[in-house]
């Protein structure tokens, strides 16, 4: 047995959202938590940006959209989650993070899983100072989408130890998009939050500390919601 078959034994699969804003973690978490758990990451962040950077029709739409911190509309984000949940590797579970991000998508998503409705929604709560400041040092590999910290030593030498790709400032990663995205975030996304405590699904975790604090404090709620009670 593999190391991930072993952990995907121990944390039963999971169909969860992950909430928060921009910088707060969502992504080194989620993939995090998706290895263990032997399940997908979906970050509709990455895919767009794949999207973009391999030209295809959907990558050009949405490449102005995104540098100026904007929202991809609605209906074609429920298209492109709609069918990545009905791809195989979705059975087991998966972990979204950047989908929903609107009240339309969030119904949307009722319906795409009614049969097989979430676990849990976490929201990994940060503080705006903080997440500024996150997001303005941070740098994302042009490559294969890893991200650091300006002062990494791992990118040194202004190469990804990961792929060899170059890590740079993404465009909406500039102080206007992201005030923009900001404003977006608590006027489109922070309803949601409410919308899920009141049925029942929402879990707050604070999302300040180290990669594993955050970490073991997200695994816990996870856990408690997955496990059956013996
Ligand atoms: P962040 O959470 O840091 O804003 P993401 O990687 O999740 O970054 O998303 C980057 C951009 O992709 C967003 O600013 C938006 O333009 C677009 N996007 C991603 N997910 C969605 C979504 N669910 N609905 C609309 N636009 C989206």
């Amino acid at each position: 047995m593999t190391f991930d078959d072993e952990a995907a034994t121990a944390h039963p699969g999971v169909r969860m959202l992950l909430l928060g804003r921009q910088g707060a973690g969502k992504g080194t978490q989620a993939t995090r938590l998706a290895q263990l758990c032997g399940v997908p990451h979906i970050s509709t962040g990455d895919m767009l940006r794949a999207a973009v950077r391999d030209g295809t029709p959907l990558g050009l739409r949405a490449k102005q959209i995104m540098d100026a911190g904007d929202l991809v509309p609605d209906e074609v984000m429920v298209g492109i989650v709609d069918d990545r949940l009905h791809l195989p590797d979705a059975d087991r579970g998966w972990i979204l993070d950047g989908f929903p991000r609107t009240v339309g998508q969030a119904v949307a998503l009722a319906d795409i899983t009614a049969r097989r409705p979430l676990d849990v929604v976490v929201d990994l709560v940060v503080d705006n100072a903080v997440v500024i400041e996150r997001i303005s040092t941070r740098r994302t590999c042009d490559g294969c989408g890893t991200v650091y910290r300006a002062d990494d030593a791992a990118i040194a030498d202004g190469t990804c130890a990961k792929c060899g790709g170059t890590p740079r400032q993404r465009d909406d990663d500039q102080p206007e998009a992201i005030s923009r995205r900001l404003v977006l975030y608590e006027r489109e996304t922070a309803p949601l939050v409410d919308h899920y405590r009141d049925v029942g699904l929402l879990e707050t975790v604070d999302g300040l500390g180290t990669e594993d604090e955050v970490f073991a404090r997200l695994l816990a709620v996870v856990d408690a919601r997955t496990t059956t009670p013996s």
